[in-house]
């Protein structure tokens, strides 16, 4: 049975690497190119062997064809060769409450991992909601075994 966490912490009592992930965040959120929804996110993915990678949102004029911030930097790692996540940090222009990763995502993060701690952050370095992917996608389908 999955387990519910989360907790809203101050940015400034995060661990000091933890801080530097959402500072990445906060980084290649700037770099979204969404010209239809002016809707810029900023996503860091940091692996067991400690590499980040980073991503933002590319939308598409055919609008399907837009990626999230979060698979874009999914896509980097698994392209890189790096499957295990350990954390990923999230930031987006939402002033009320805390950007969280669409279902999409969501599905894509878990078939690497279900127990990735999830740091969803406001780009103004303020309060952090700090989650897992097993609470925002309780009883996921994930595959039985990821053949290497
Ligand atoms: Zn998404």
């Amino acid at each position: 049975m999955s387990t519910r966490n989360q907790e809203i912490v101050k940015f400034s009592d995060l661990d000091s690497d933890i801080q530097e992930l959402i500072r990445t965040a906060v980084a290649y959120r700037q770099k979204a190119h969404c010209p239809y929804s002016n809707f810029q996110v900023g996503a860091a993915l940091k692996c067991d062997d400690d590499s980040v990678f980073g991503g933002c949102n590319v939308e598409n004029v055919a609008y399907g064809c837009t990626i999230c911030a979060e698979r874009t930097a999914v896509v980097k790692a698994v392209s890189e060769g790096k499957k295990v996540f350990k954390h990923f940090a999230i930031t987006g222009d939402v002033t009320d409450g805390f950007i969280s990763p669409c279902g999409s995502c969501r599905q894509v993060i878990v078939e690497f991992g279900t127990d990735v701690k999830v740091y969803l952050a406001k780009p103004d370095f303020s309060d952090v909601l700090v989650t897992d992917m097993d609470t925002i996608l309780p009883l996921p389908f994930v595959p039985t075994s990821i053949p290497e």
